[in-house]
């Protein structure tokens, strides 16, 4: 590749993919799968702790809210397998997923109803219940629970990093440490500023996460970054927040509030945080110093719920959601943008799409088109 500050005609190469969080490292491997001339642009190293892709672990649990991600949640699973067969990385665990709340929650019948729907193997439990199988969480007598069987964590590092590896061994090329600067379009495609110079392409993937909004201006929708803390803390016995024994679950502990968890991946620790709540920022000032106050919630969480746990965070990190009304995606092309896709799988939920969100930008910048429905998406 060369810098090119003198207009040529060659193009660098055929696609460009921007930002190699979860969502450009996916489309990174779907581009290079279908043996596309591509490159991916990353700010700074793949699997780094500054965007939304890192943290260890998410959920990913197939009772979902929504029509528009049904079908995605369909085609993501095998296509999270493929990735683990290719690269031999553990991606995915399926350790159960629990919801738990009171009688009477909205969000408990809202999924109830999906996974009835859809037939996802599930079971309801009630406080008697909860109390026998999970005695590692405090249960009111009010309280219920939806289990569902086939949910489980990913581990977004080890995916963002397996991504972009395979990828490279596929012929992709990478950039890493490189800002991109500006995206123009040229009428038969993009050219690119980097701290190199201009470079050409014909179609561009962007996938920055919460810096979108530097790199296309004029969004048909408002971008809301928000500022999320998550925190490690310690069980008295960690034997009992294994894998085997401790699903992950959500906790709606008020209507709309909920705390969030996840089984020991070291063997000492167990995280928690809290879903939403957060200070609106940016991404470029956030806040990245996690203050007592920040902690204070979760702690309280775990004074209130998990009684075997010590109630002080001994490890934390900050992320971002980047929301957008109606927690929507973001993905095609702006208006008179064709040879550009949006990538923004977001507001605090995507993770778990990168495989088929990565497919379906590949299926754009290659195709034009995808056979995925995207009317719920749109960007335009
Ligand atoms: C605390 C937290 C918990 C979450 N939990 C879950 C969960 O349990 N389940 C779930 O499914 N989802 C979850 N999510 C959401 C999910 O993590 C995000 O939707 C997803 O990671 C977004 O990925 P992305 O690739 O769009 O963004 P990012 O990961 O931010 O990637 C964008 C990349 O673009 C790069 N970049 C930006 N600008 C430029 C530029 N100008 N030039 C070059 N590179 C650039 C950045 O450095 C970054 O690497 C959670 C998010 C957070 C913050």
């Amino acid at each position: 590749m060369h810098s090119a500050d003198r207009p040529h005609k060659s193009l660098d190469g055929d696609v460009a993919v921007v930002g190699l969080g979860a969502m450009g490292s996916a489309a990174l491997w779907r581009l290079a799968s279908r043996r596309a001339d591509v490159v991916g642009f990353e700010r700074f190293e793949p699997g780094h702790d500054r965007g939304s892709s890192h943290g260890e672990s998410k959920v990913i649990r197939p009772a979902y809210y929504g029509e528009p991600y049904v079908e995605l949640l369909e085609a993501v699973v095998p296509l999270w397998k493929q990735l683990e067969r290719e690269t031999s990385a553990n991606l995915l665990t399926v350790t159960g997923g629990l919801l738990i709340t009171h009688a009477g929650s909205g969000l408990f019948a809202s999924m109830l109803e999906h996974a009835r729907q859809r037939n996802l193997e599930h079971e309801v439990l009630d406080a008697v219940r909860l109390r026998r199988r999970y005695p590692q969480h405090r249960i009111e007598d009010t309280d219920v629970a939806i289990y569902e069987v086939s949910a489980g964590l990913i581990r977004p590092e080890v995916c963002v990093r397996a991504a972009v590896a395979r990828a490279v061994q596929m012929g992709a090329r990478v950039k890493t440490n490189c800002r991109v600067e500006a995206i123009e379009d040229t009428g038969e495609g993009v050219r690119i500023r980097t701290s190199d110079g201009w470079l050409r392409f014909r179609h561009a993937v962007i996938s920055a996460g919460s810096w979108l909004a530097q790199l296309v201006p004029g969004l048909p929708v408002p971008l809301q970054i928000e500022r999320q803390v998550l925190a490690w803390f310690r069980p008295n016995d960690v034997a009992m927040f294994s894998m085997e024994r401790f699903p992950v679950f959500v906790c709606e502990i008020a209507p709309g509030q909920t705390r969030y968890g996840f089984p020991t991946l070291d063997g000492q620790t167990i995280k928690l945080a809290v879903h939403h709540e957060g200070s609106i920022t940016s991404s470029d000032t956030i806040d990245r110093d996690v203050s007592e106050s920040d902690v204070r919630p979760i702690e309280d969480f775990v004074r209130q719920a998990l009684p075997d746990v010590e109630p002080h965070a001994i490890r934390t990190q900050v992320c971002m959601y980047t929301n957008t009304p109606g927690e929507r995606f973001l993905i095609g092309s702006p208006v008179g943008r064709p040879a550009v896709t949006i990538l923004g799988v977001c507001s605090g939920h995507g993770f778990k799409f990168a495989p088929v969100a990565g497919e379906i930008a590949a299926d754009l910048a290659l195709d034009g088109r995808t056979r995925f429905d995207l009317s719920a998406f749109v960007v335009s």
